[in-house]
């Protein structure tokens, strides 16, 4: 467990060995409920990101590509196994360097990262071609391939079930995999790479290297012998991401932020909705991309929607991310805890009306109040951009066609949500609203089955289900001339 570890430098994971950086460098993680450091973790430079794309390349060609399917997806079910058998180690772990709650972490993102593996593993051998009869002289069909290297780059919000989305299609599709883990939360990644070499899986098909965005991160994105890039994180990063790849025309996908509108009419279920809206924005401490951070509501129901959740931001408990009790930890660093708070400022200067949160709780830690803004205006900027934290902004509106020119008004387009008792206008809703995800009558279940991501600058590609298989995969054609008919 951690406590072993305490004083000791976390590694880097590559080619099967825990190595310190080659610079020697080190960087600290803290806990972010105290703001107590944490450990010191082995700070990955870009001669490092060389080493583990060399031992990625060398297990893509000479072990995991050319394996037997069936036993890739063997191996990772193990590996499955193993977190499931490690699954309040990890806990314990991702909640003291992120600030998540133990309660959420048990309940969702354990459960969400051991679904992902098995789901994953059951595609391994079941990844197939086709066989297109395009001429009588030839048989022509085609063989799904793995790209071959993934540099795989993870934001902090949900470093486990993130970098789990990412590792698990891309190592059952055959590729290999070099893990960049954020620098604020890098324990669980390190030790889902030491895990995997506990289940059997090879030397270097998944290495781990903890550091900066703009050493480790940048070296990863440039690197002449990685072949895609799956990212998930700010719109800032995923813009420099596509020029760096631009150097070898590497493949990307982009997972960035969201301003997503979560619509209440009064024919709704208003308790339900308000339940689901306070948990569409506090949960994870609003730190979600598909947060449902604009609440837009029926200008006859604004007053009771928003008191009603502010009621519900009040009951939250915040407190000791470890206690079983807690809803609401902190925010995950003190510059998101600042940034944060300067929007709320901002919201207060725009004339929006604070109705409940909208300080720092207590002083130990990176702690910040559920926050609900009523009478928001759709250009304000708390309605525009994206916070990342637990503020929540209710904007009132007047008919159908205002709440889809609300909700559809923003650069993002990742996820969105409609309650209202009367079917034909969620269709069309669903059919109107630009988003990767719509969910009708309730907010924010996802499920690895089903495609996940978005458009503008939401970034584009998807993640989960048979897609992310396509996104690891390329087509071969064979073209076996077989003689005149
Ligand atoms: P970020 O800078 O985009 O970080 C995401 C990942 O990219 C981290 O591993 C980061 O490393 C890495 N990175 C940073 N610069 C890079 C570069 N030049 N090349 C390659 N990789 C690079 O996000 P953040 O600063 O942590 O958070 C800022 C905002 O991003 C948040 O407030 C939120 O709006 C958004 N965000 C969205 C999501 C999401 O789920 N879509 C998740 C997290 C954040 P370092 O950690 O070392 O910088
Ligand atoms: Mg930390």
């Amino acid at each position: 467990m951690f406590d072993q570890r305490t004083g000791k430098t976390w590694p880097l994971l590559i080619g099967g060995e825990a190595r310190p950086a080659l610079s020697g460098r080190v960087f600290q993680t803290l806990n972010p409920a105290t703001g107590a450091h944490l450990a010191d973790v082995a700070e990955a430079g870009i001669a490092d990101v060389d080493l583990a794309v060399a031992s990625a390349r060398q297990a893509f060609e000479e072990i995991w590509g050319p394996m037997r399917a069936a036993d890739r997806g063997a191996l990772l079910l193990r590996f499955a196994e193993v977190i499931r058998q490690h699954s309040e180690e990890l806990t314990q772990l991702e909640s003291l360097d992120s600030g998540k709650p133990v309660s959420a972490i048990r309940r969702q993102d354990l459960p969400a990262v051991i679904d992902t593996l098995i789901y994953y593993a059951g595609w391994a051998d079941k990844i197939t071609g086709t066989v297109t009869p395009a001429r009588p002289d030839a048989l022509t069909y085609t063989v799904r391939e793995p790209l071959g290297v993934v540099g795989a780059i993870i934001p902090w919000n949900f470093p486990l079930m993130i970098g789990m989305w990412k590792i698990a299609p891309a190592l059952a599709c055959g590729c290999t995999v070099v893990l960049k883990p954020a620098e604020i939360t890098p324990l669980t990644a390190i030790r889902l790479g030491e895990l995997a070499l506990e289940a059997g899986l090879p030397p270097g098909v998944l290495n781990v290297v903890p550091g900066f965005g703009k050493v480790a991160g940048q070296a990863i994105v440039d690197h002449p012998d990685i072949d895609k890039v799956t990212f998930t994180g700010s719109p800032v990063v995923g813009r420099q991401i596509l020029q760096g790849a631009a150097g070898n025309l590497k493949r990307v996908t982009l997972e960035l932020g969201g301003k997503s509108a979560n619509i209440i009419f009064p024919d709704a279920d208003i308790d339900a909705a308000v339940r689901a809206a306070g948990s569409g924005i506090f949960f994870n401490t609003g730190q979600v991309c598909s947060a449902g951070s604009r609440i837009l509501v029926h200008e006859s129901i604004h007053d009771e929607v928003a008191g009603k959740l502010a009621a519900r931001a009040k009951s939250m408990r915040l407190g000791n991310p470890q206690e079983a009790g807690t809803s609401m930890g902190p925010v995950v660093s003190e510059v998101q805890m600042n940034r944060i708070l300067t929007y709320i400022e901002i919201g207060r200067a725009e004339g929006a009306q604070l109705i409940t949160g909208g300080a720092r709780h207590g002083d130990q830690g990176y702690f910040i109040e559920p926050t609900v803004f009523a009478n928001v205006r759709h250009e304000m900027r708390i309605s525009q951009e994206e916070i990342f934290g637990p503020v929540a902004a209710v904007v009132p509106f007047k008919d159908d066609d205002d709440a889809l020119r609300l909700a559809n008004g923003t650069v993002y387009s990742l996820a969105a949500g409609v309650w209202t008792a009367d079917m034909t206008r969620a269709h069309r809703f669903t059919r109107r609203l630009k988003a990767g995800t719509v969910w009708v009558n309730t907010y924010g279940p996802t499920d690895i089955r089903l495609p996940w991501g978005g458009a503008r600058d939401s970034g584009f590609g998807r993640e989960h289900g048979e897609e992310a298989i396509d996104n690891f995969t390329e087509p071969k054609v064979v073209w076996i001339n077989t003689g005149p008919a």
